[in-house]
This record gives C-alpha cells, sequence and structure tokens, in this order.
C-alpha cells in the first residue's frame, strides 16, 4: 500500500496534495499497488483525489487534531497507515511530519525529490541539494520510505480510479510539551504557495510607503505579492510573505523579483519558477544569471509602465 499525505487548508486541498497523489500514483503503478490518500478534517469532497489516482481516501475526523502538532500527526498516521511507502510534499507541514514518522517506521527518508524515479525498487531519484544549486540521484534499498516532493517539479496527473472513503476514529495522545499559544492568520489575498504569478519585492523598494506601485502591478496581474528577507525583517511586510531558504519555498509559473539582488538564499525559495523575471538597475545583479528576462531600470519607472502597458493589453 502507498501513501500519499494530503494537505489541506481549512479543509480545503492544497495544490500540492494533487502533485503527491500523482506521484504517489506512479509509483504504485510500477508495482502493482494502489494509492491511499490520508488527510485530516478535510471538508472536500474525496472524488476529487480518486481523479488523480488514490482508490481510497482515509479522512481522520478528529477535534484535537484541529491544533497542527506535527508529533501527533505523525502518531495518528502510524496507527493507520500499515504501508511502506509514503509520499509526503515538500512543505512546512509535511516537513514537520515526516521525520517522526521515518522514525517510528525506521525507514529511508528522502527530501526534496524532483522527478519521478529512475528506478521504483530499488528506489532512485533525482533530488534538490545544495538549495537548489546542485541535483543528486540517490538511491535506497530500504523496504521502508518516506520522500518528499518539491512543489511545481513533478506536476499533476490526471488519472482517475474508482474509490471509497474511510473515516477511521482514532486515538489522539496528548503532547505535554506542545501547546499553540495563539494562531495569526496571513493577511495575504492569495495564497502564495499555492499562487501561478507572484510579484516579489527587495530592499530595492526603499521603503513600505513605495509598495504601492508593485501591488498596482500585482493586481493587475492577478498576482499574490513576496518579499525578500531583509524586508521582511525591517517589517515593510508581513513574514508570511518571505521567500527564500528560511521563508516560503515557491514555484509559480511567473516570478516577477523587484529590486531584489539575487542572493543564494532567496533564490532557494523560487528557482523552482517557470519563468523569472528580475527588474533591478544594477546589471551586475546576481538575479540576472538565473532570470530567464531581465530589466536593466530603475523600479520606480519601470514597474509603474509595466502595470500601464498591461493594463492597456488587458483592455
Ligand atoms: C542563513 C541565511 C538565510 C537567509 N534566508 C533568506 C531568505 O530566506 N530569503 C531572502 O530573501 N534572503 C535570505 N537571506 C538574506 C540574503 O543573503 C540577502 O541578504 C537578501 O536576500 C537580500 O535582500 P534584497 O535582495 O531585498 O536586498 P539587497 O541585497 O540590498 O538588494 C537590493 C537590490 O535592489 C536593487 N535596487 C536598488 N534600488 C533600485 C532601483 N531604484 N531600481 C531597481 N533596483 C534597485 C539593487 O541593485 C540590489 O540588487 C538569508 C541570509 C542568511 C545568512
Amino acid at each position: 500500500m502507498i501513501y500519499a499525505y494530503i494537505e489541506n487548508s481549512n479543509g480545503k486541498y492544497k495544490k500540492s496534495a494533487f502533485e503527491a497523489v500523482s506521484y504517489a500514483k506512479t509509483l504504485a503503478d510500477n508495482l502493482n499497488d494502489s494509492v491511499t490518500a490520508l488527510t485530516f478534517n478535510s471538508e472536500e469532497n474525496s472524488e476529487v483525489l480518486y481523479k488523480y489516482g488514490a482508490s481510497q481516501v482515509v479522512n481522520v475526523k478528529n477535534e484535537a487534531l484541529k491544533t497542527f502538532n506535527p508529533k501527533t500527526y505523525a502518531s495518528v498516521i502510524e496507527q493507520i497507515a500499515d504501508g511502506t511507502l509514503f509520499v509526503f510534499s515538500h512543505s512546512g507541514e509535511s516537513l514537520s511530519i515526516a521525520p517522526y514518522l521515518a522514525k517510528a517506521k525506521n525507514a529511508a527518508y528522502i527530501t526534496n525529490v524532483i522527478a519521478v524515479p529512475e528506478s521504483v525498487s530499488p528506489f532512485r531519484a533525482k533530488r534538490n541539494s545544495f538549495s537548489g544549486k546542485a541535483i543528486a540521484l540517490v538511491e535506497t534499498s530500504m523496504p521502508n520510505l518516506l520522500i518528499t516532493i518539491a512543489q511545481g517539479a513533478v506536476g499533476i496527473k490526471e488519472n482517475p480510479v474508482q474509490g471509497s472513503e474511510e473515516n477511521p476514529v482514532v486515538t489522539v495522545a496528548e503532547d505535554p510539551h506542545y501547546k499553540v499559544e495563539s494562531v495569526e492568520k496571513s493577511s495575504e489575498k492569495l495564497n502564495l504557495k499555492e499562487a501561478e504569478l507572484v510579484v516579489s519585492g527587495g530592499r530595492g523598494m526603499k521603503s513600505p510607503e513605495n509598495w504601492g506601485i508593485l501591488e498596482d502591478l500585482a493586481e493587475t496581474l492577478g498576482a499574490a505579492t513576496a518579499c525578500s528577507k531583509p524586508v521582511a525583517d525591517s517589517g515593510w511586510r508581513p513574514h508570511a510573505e518571505h521567500v527564500g531558504q528560511t521563508g516560503k519555498s515557491i514555484a509559480p509559473k511567473l516570478y516577477i523579483a523587484i529590486g531584489i539582488s539575487g542572493a543564494i538564499q532567496h533564490l532557494a525559495g523560487v528557482n523552482g519558477s517557470k519563468t523569472m523575471v528580475v527588474i533591478n538597475n544594477d546589471p551586475e545583479a546576481p538575479f540576472f544569471k538565473s532570470a530567464d528576462y531581465g530589466v536593466v531600470a530603475d523600479l520606480f519607472e519601470a514597474v509603474p509602465k509595466l502595470t500601464e502597458k498591461l493594463r492597456d493589453f488587458k483592455g
């Protein structure tokens, strides 16, 4: 049995969940096995997971699991999942659950996988390493295996199967060492992790008052907004927008970087983007080396002009 862990946000499946199911289905087809999608307190119809190849959906409905605790989640998965192969997303949530489960299952743990496996048994696949600067080909012959798959790297593939849903009753042990004191909801209009278009600003924006031009561009495109770490650290933008090695890792179709130098720690979170456009007035800015399109210009002139042109185009 191959398990795909399905993340949901307020009961709605995240895009990365469909990638996890699609990937698990590829493994299942190779091993003549089937996929069980495992989720907590989902409010969505399981049909959508059958469409990507899950023939069983285990949706654990339990009040105690409405507060996220990685250790508790891992112990519940351990209780109900008797499989040997587990597919997770390479996201903050999954990356905090998976190591507990890997330990409990005495499993090999391969993170940040970026391609379908070259071999399923033994499992051999490519993974991102050194913040996306290198690709490693890794192999394991351990019988139990957990993998996390990089967002946007392997894609979503429809593979409809007949499915059924189960809602098992589980025991949720209290964790005296873990307490959520408060929850701060992100103010972002569009979910940055899921957005297909992202407009991002760095220190070159000079001050938070200047963000209006970036927001105008984002609104015209229907894009989410992001920022570099120093921008969030200075309180110019909320931390929920911080992308990079220590922030969110995103893989939109289009990433527009405005006044961002392109430090390796920033690129680590955005280099999965399909197309990168960089606007910077320094032709030597390192970001230009990674960009698909570069505009050497003063952002305060270029960005409003770009927005105007896009509005004309849309009109
Ligand atoms: C352990 C560690 C983890 C880190 N994690 C992250 C992370 O997750 N995310 C992250 O972003 N950073 C991270 N950093 C910081 C990173 O190294 C850089 O310092 C940071 O990304 C720089 O942010 P910036 O590009 O906004 O600012 P700067 O490096 O100051 O770049 C500003 C850019 O704006 C351009 N500019 C200035 N004025 C204009 C103008 N008028 N028009 C056009 N362009 C202009 C400049 O040419 C420059 O290239 C981390 C660092 C460390 C050590």
